[in-house]
């Protein structure tokens, strides 16, 4: 993982496969759905939860998914979809396994208000992952004591709009960023075809050195704020590790 800054205990944790992905709906509240959207299509809208690749049916089967990680990252679709059970199992997940079991949550904000932002942080989470370019949202989830980061993905045209916009996160106080690579797969490269990008291997062609370039900029001006990437060939070792981390 390239990185400038304390890269988040979040990315870190799932960098070393020491993190499995809890989805707790693959419902999205956004009308439209992100051109890069990583949900397989088989699954998106589709409500159910899921550990890795493992549908979860009842809290005994989630607990005992989790018996080998050291966190787990909540994500969906959308988790604040489903506000209310998505609380129920970050504090199952506390109250099993202790408050040093790190949990980090991916939103693309939409239902993120004060009410809610509450909810979780009593719940225990640790590390909210704003998904949104939205800095109101960021302002309120700074107001909590819990890691603030977003994650973006790269896409290449917008990296001056990217470098812009992490530099107001910067004076917001915004912990880290994560820019992903945009992913092309099977998975999503029905929402692509229309889009004007060339693919190169299973990304968008310049994807990864646009979030290359970025880190670069802020490491030589010394930017105040934590950026790291998550390349596409480095996620899927991860995944593999982290499958055999499930199964054993
Ligand atoms: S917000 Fe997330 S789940 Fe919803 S469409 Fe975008 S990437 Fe997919």
């Amino acid at each position: 993982m390239e990185g400038y800054g304390n890269v988040s205990k979040g990315c870190t944790l799932c960098s070393r496969a020491e993190k499995i992905p809890v989805y707790t709906t693959f419902i999205c509240n956004k009308k439209e759905k992100c051109i890069y959207c990583p949900v397989a299509i088989g699954l998106f809208g589709s409500d159910q939860v899921m550990v890795g690749s493992k549908r979860i049916h009842n809290s005994q089967e989630l607990i005992k998914s989790l018996e080998n990680a050291k966190g787990a990252s909540i994500t969906g679709g959308e988790p604040l979809a489903v506000p209310e059970r998505t609380l129920d199992i970050i504090a199952k997940i506390k109250e099993v396994y202790g408050k040093d079991f790190h949990l980090h949550m991916y939103t693309n904000g939409l239902a993120f208000d004060e009410t809610i932002a509450t909810k979780f942080y009593k719940a225990g989470l640790d590390e909210i992952k704003l998904h949104t370019f939205d800095l109101e949202k960021f302002k309120l989830a700074r107001k909590f004591d819990w890691d603030v980061s977003a994650s973006l993905v790269c896409l290449p045209e917008q990296k001056e709009f990217l470098l812009a916009f992490i530099k107001q996160l910067e004076g917001l106080g915004v912990n880290s960023v994560t820019l992903s690579e945009a992913e092309v797969s099977k998975l999503n490269s029905q929402n692509l075809r229309n889009a004007p990008y060339e693919t190169e291997g299973k990304s968008i062609k310049g994807s990864k050195q646009c979030c290359l370039d970025i880190i670069d900029y802020a490491r030589k001006n010394n930017w105040d704020i934590s950026i790291n990437s998550c390349i596409i060939e480095e996620v899927m070792e991860t995944a593999k590790q982290r499958v055999y981390a499930i199964e054993i």
